[in-house]
């Protein structure tokens, strides 16, 4: 039976550290979010990350804006975010609505104050080896595997799964620690041929059942990035959990692995750009 990667308890242990690390600057640190529209799934992640900054003694300002805000308005709000000494971190919660380019918005964000590093300059660090922050999930997935001292280095890495956001940098993330990476992708004429081959597996799709216990190598790390809603109610990940648990070495479970992490790190984002802005005042 494999060893649960309890992202909830990590998550925990982590958001006390940050908030023990932000006590010590000089001002608190700042993250502003804004949410465009009134998606319920969009809503509750704002309001979590409202409850993480309090929980990690941040400033937390918040900008709703109504579904038909225009792109104009908003890289005008991006704009005094930017100018704004109080805030260390600026996110836009994604999706926005198709009148607005996502791109246009991402890349207005300084790079200094990109909390969930999307800017293209931010990628281009993270590729380039340089510091920078990193983008959360993937972040949160190599903060879990060395809490675990799972290290990725020398083994078969595959990736399922190849956004911007999510399947791109943890390929780059498990590289750059010198696993060897596979990625795949809708176009993968044999997902399963790829999968049966990796040490450490990370399902990044969006699809349920997806991943079954044949596809795992037994004793295999696999990591669950997905959250699809299940229709009786509740969550689930990408993998067959309960078949592939008895095949694994370690495994995530769905809820409580990545997401937590996700939300977690990017507080330490927040802190490690807050740092940065107070290193002249300290
Ligand atoms: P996305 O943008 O929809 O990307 C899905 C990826 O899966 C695409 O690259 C797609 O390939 C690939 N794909 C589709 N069918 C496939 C198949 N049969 N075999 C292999 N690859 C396939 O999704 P995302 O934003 O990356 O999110 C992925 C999942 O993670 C979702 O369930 C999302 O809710 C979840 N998520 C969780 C967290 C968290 O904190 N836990 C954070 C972000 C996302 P193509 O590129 O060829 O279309």
């Amino acid at each position: 039976m494999a060893i649960i990667l309890d992202g909830k308890a990590l998550a925990k242990k982590l958001r006390a550290q940050v908030a023990r690390e932000a006590a010590q600057l000089p001002r608190k640190p700042g993250l502003a979010v804004i949410l465009v529209g009134d998606d319920p799934a969009s809503r509750l992640y704002v309001s979590n990350k409202e409850k993480d900054c309090a929980q990690c003694g941040f400033l937390s300002f918040e900008h709703k804006l109504p579904a038909e805000t225009s792109q104009e308005d908003l890289l005008a709000l991006i704009g005094r975010l930017n100018e704004d000494p109080a805030v260390d971190g600026i996110l836009v919660q994604l999706p926005v609505p198709r009148h607005i380019s996502e791109k246009a918005l991402l890349s207005a964000i300084r790079p200094d104050k990109d909390a969930d590093a999307f800017h293209p300059e931010n990628v281009g660090k993270m590729l380039t080896g340089q510091p920078s922050v990193w983008p959360c999930t993937p972040y949160g997935v190599m903060e879990l595997l060395s809490e675990y001292g799972i290290d990725p280095a020398g083994k078969r890495c595959v990736v399922a799964g190849r956004s911007n956001i999510v399947g791109k940098p943890m390929a780059m993330l498990l590289l750059r620690a010198d696993g060897t990476v596979t990625m795949c992708h809708s176009k993968t004429p044999d997902l399963k041929a790829e999968t049966a081959k990796a040490d450490i597996l990370v399902s990044a799709v969006g699809r349920r059942g997806l991943i079954t216990a044949d596809m795992v190598k037994e004793g295999a790390v696999v990591i669950d990035v997905a959250m699809n809603t299940r229709p009786e109610g509740g969550f689930c990940g990408d993998v067959d959990f309960d078949a592939v648990s008895q095949k694994a070495a370690y495994i995530t479970p769905v809820p409580g692995g990545v997401g937590p992490m996700t939300r977690a790190v990017l507080m330490q984002n927040v802190l490690s750009l807050a740092k940065e802005h107070q290193k002249s005042v300290r």
